[in-house]
């Protein structure tokens, strides 16, 4: 075991330094520079392509209607993907779905003007080519400031392997290995989770993976059925099986992290009761953690089990927290190995707001991935209704991005630019032109548009604001109320 920890240490001594230094809010960016020009560049020869893709469509005997659409879809593909790598050098296609959001508001943007100007009796081209300039920079800033932004914390590349000087024969290692299972309301599955997990533990302890105290650590969350005399069942039937009791329903992440506060071990892995998970990969972590691996992550590689409107919703989440610059490892949830060392850093989180998934990609430490197949539940139903499933949804937002706190700020922006538009039109209306009329939709339109984007604004700062209470109070986050 020295020899283990003698090679932690010069993996760690060789692992990349840590993360960059965060910058703040970033300075209005200077205008006329080389990306810029090679942004137009861009965009001009994509709108060539676009006419020529719509000319080749019309030749090939396609309906207007269609060949606008055909070429139009061809445009925002090809434009994300030069703009990505000739202008802005961050060609992650996860970005797509921002391009596509940035694309609409400028096209909508576009076509306002353009309606103003003919308005005020411009003709079309030329309301066309007065609408270019700010329409363009408008778009380069969009892109540049907010779809294509660098991210903040680059992953991390892993240590060369070379650096473990000494390599052990994993036989020689016997993980001390602990199970936590948090459970509430599961007295449905329990029975056949705790017999499929003993005698997985027995099996690896027969071939020498595991030591002879290796033990699975149930934790009650406060469930209102025989969960809890189930687990003291369990606990007097076999030495392997211990119990942690909450004094009530403390959700899913609390009961977790008293369970892997609890848990005796060097080697600590968390899974749910349900068996969605199949328990034969904590084999892989654990054989993974033998290879100096402190984190290792069960990785879902396929949602078939889901429901369609799970899997849709869970997948466009994982996009949304990673485009947002949250560290997250995509398609996994809580099944995860970490080391006691992990654990020991994890203690230094005191939030009350638990989103573990976040936390532990920023702890840093030597990770590892396994896949596997995510079953359908062994029994019993899912104990995260939507209600809790959006409340987590909401706690990985706010509690690891700022970014709709920035977007705020944004909006406030370009709606200050836009009424900065109207008063021009309104000016010019009035004294140039001399044809204003005592228009109701003018006056009452943005009435409504700035109210709901106050009423917005203020809820995205009250959700922040509500966290912050929560956590300045410090609030225990979990009581024990029976150990065994
Ligand atoms: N769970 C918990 N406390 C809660 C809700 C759920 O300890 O308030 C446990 C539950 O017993 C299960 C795990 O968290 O072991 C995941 O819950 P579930 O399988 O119902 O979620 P799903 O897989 O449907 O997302
Ligand atoms: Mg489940």
């Amino acid at each position: 075991m020295t020899q283990r920890k003698q090679r932690k240490a010069t993996t760690k001594l060789t692992s990349p330094s840590a993360n960059p230094p965060k910058n703040g809010f970033r300075t209005m960016p200077k205008l006329l520079n080389m990306q810029f020009i090679r942004f137009v560049v861009v965009g001009t020869l994509n709108t060539g392509f676009s006419y020529g893709v719509y000319a080749l469509l019309l030749y090939l005997g396609l309906e207007y209607k269609l060949a606008n659409l055909g070429s139009l879809s061809a445009s925002i593909v090809l434009g994300f993907k030069a703009h990505g790598k000739f202008v802005f050098n961050n060609a992650d296609n996860k970005l797509f779905l921002r391009f596509f959001i940035g694309w609409l508001v400028i096209y909508g943007f576009n076509i306002f003007i353009i309606g103003q100007l003919l308005k005020l009796g411009f003709n079309a081209y030329e309301s066309g080519a007065m609408a270019l300039p700010p329409v363009v920079l408008c778009s380069y800033l969009l892109q540049k400031l907010i779809v294509f932004k660098p991210k903040k914390n680059p992953p991390k590349e892993p240590p060369p392997s070379s650096t473990s000087a000494i390599t052990l024969p994993t036989v020689f290692m016997k993980t001390h290995l602990a199970i936590v299972v948090p459970c509430y309301n599961e007295e449905e599955v329990l029975p056949e989770t705790n017999s499929r997990l003993l005698a997985l533990m027995a099996s690896m302890r027969g071939s020498g993976l595991i030591s002879e105290n290796s033990a699975i650590y149930y934790v009650d969350d406060g469930s209102r059925d025989k969960t809890w005399k189930l687990i003291s069942q369990f606990n007097a039937d076999s030495p392997y099986v211990h119990g942690v009791k909450l004094s009530r329903n403390q959700g899913h992440q609390n009961a977790l992290l008293a369970g892997l506060f609890s848990a005796e071990g060097e080697a600590i892995v968390s899974i749910d009761a349900d068996l969605q998970d199949d328990i034969n990969v904590i084999k892989d972590m654990v054989r993974l953690y033998n290879e100096d691996n402190e984190i290792i992550y069960g990785v879902r590689s396929s949602r078939k089990s889901d429901t369609f409107f799970k899997r849709v919703t869970a997948q466009l989440y994982y996009r949304i927290l990673m485009s947002m610059g949250v560290d997250i490892v995509f398609n996994h949830a809580d099944y995860r190995l970490m080391s006691r060392r992990v654990i020991d850093c994890l203690r230094q989180y005191s939030e009350v707001n638990l989103f573990l998934r976040g936390i532990i990609p920023k702890l840093g430490f030597r990770t590892a991935t396994v896949y596997y197949e995510r079953t359908e539940r062994f029994a019993g139903e899912s104990k995260y209704p939507l209600s809790k499933m959006l409340a987590l949804a909401a706690e990985g937002i706010t509690s690891f991005s700022v970014m709709p706190l920035r977007f705020i700020t944004w909006l406030g922006f370009f709606v200050s630019l836009g009424s900065l538009f109207m008063v021009v039109w309104i000016l010019i209306g009035k004294f140039a032109m001399q044809s204003t009329i005592p228009g109701w939709a003018s006056s009452v339109l943005p009435i409504y548009f700035i109210g709901g984007i106050q009423l917005l604004s203020i809820g995205i700062l009250g959700e922040y604001l509500a966290k912050i209470y929560m956590e300045v109070k410090q609030r225990p986050r979990y009581f024990i109320e029976e150990n065994i």
